[in-house]
């Protein structure tokens, strides 16, 4: 966990990650959402971070009020 500032609750407060998949490239059903997850876990590189960087969606959630922000480090540059 981390601090972070918090918009809502206007100070610094604990933060969680959440990792949530993208819509991908894969099909709709639960089924095909599973393999699509299976494969990025076990794509060869020990880091769920660096392997499903373009499918993964990262949140830092306040621990306070639970207030979801999205914060993919990368995209910031681009
Ligand atoms: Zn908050």
């Amino acid at each position: 966990m981390a601090v972070q500032y918090c918009e809502k609750c206007s100070k610094d407060t604990e933060h969680k990650e959440i990792m949530k998949q993208k819509p991908s490239k894969y099909g709709k059903s639960k089924k095909e959402q599973f393999k699509a997850f299976l494969e990025g876990f076990f794509s060869g590189t020990a880091s769920p971070v660096l392997a499903s960087l373009d499918l993964l969606d990262r949140y830092v959630e306040c621990q306070t009020c639970h207030h979801r922000k999205l914060e993919n480090h990368g995209d910031e540059f681009q």
